[in-house]
């Protein structure tokens, strides 16, 4: 059977995460970038042999244009799928907090391991909070399209260090813009995604 991935709904408006992220790099990043990735799968996969496949097996099993825009797809619904509007003193809490505590030493260790891997990744890619099979939570870089659950960890929470992702409203900045994220990240979606696993 024909698979047709369609483009994720964003939990939120277009306008609900400024100042942090703008409308229009939403309209684009969102509306542009992440609806060529589906278009571009959605080409790519009658006849491959990846047809009908989930997602996340597609991103496990393939390589070449059909992994990138595969990998790009889940990246990204991870990416908008765990933001809410901007809020002041934003910190996790449940287990996912007792979590980071435990792994990190501190919510602040935390955030700062996480922002130096950010921003020094070099190239195109993604920084990745995920969990293993025990619950260790591990802060990993991942270049291009790759994920996590590649290597069978479960993904919590990811910035995107691509620049299409802040050029808009950052420039050369990405520090910057990723020091402001944590204003907008919804530790409920990461801790259902923790407790889920
Ligand atoms: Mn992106």
């Amino acid at each position: 059977m024909a698979t047709n991935f369609e483009l994720m709904k964003l939990p939120y408006a277009e306008d609900a995460l400024e100042p942090v992220i703008s409308r229009q790099t939403i309209s684009f990043h969102y509306g542009k970038h992440l609806q060529a990735y589906v278009n571009n799968l959605n080409a790519l996969l009658p006849g491959s042999g990846f047809d009908g496949m989930s997602l996340v097996d597609i991103v496990k099993k393939s390589n070449g244009g059909i992994f990138n825009n595969a990998g790009q797809i889940l990246n990204h619904e991870f990416y908008f799928g765990q933001f809410a509007p901007s809020k002041a003193n934003n910190v996790p809490s449940g287990k996912i907090a007792e979590a980071i505590t435990r792994d990190f030493g501190s919510f602040d260790a935390f955030k700062e391991e996480f922002q130096k891997k950010g921003t020094t990744l070099f190239g195109s890619g993604w920084v990745w909070l995920s969990a293993d099979a025990e619950g260790k939570l591990v802060i990993s870089q991942e270049t291009n399209a790759s994920n996590p659950a590649q290597r069978g960890l479960t993904p919590l929470l990811t910035f995107d260090v691509w620049e299409h992702a802040y050029y808009l409203d950052y420039q050369n900045r990405r520090p910057d813009h990723l020091s402001a994220l944590w204003s907008i990240i919804n530790w409920q979606v990461v801790e259902q995604r923790y407790s889920a696993r």
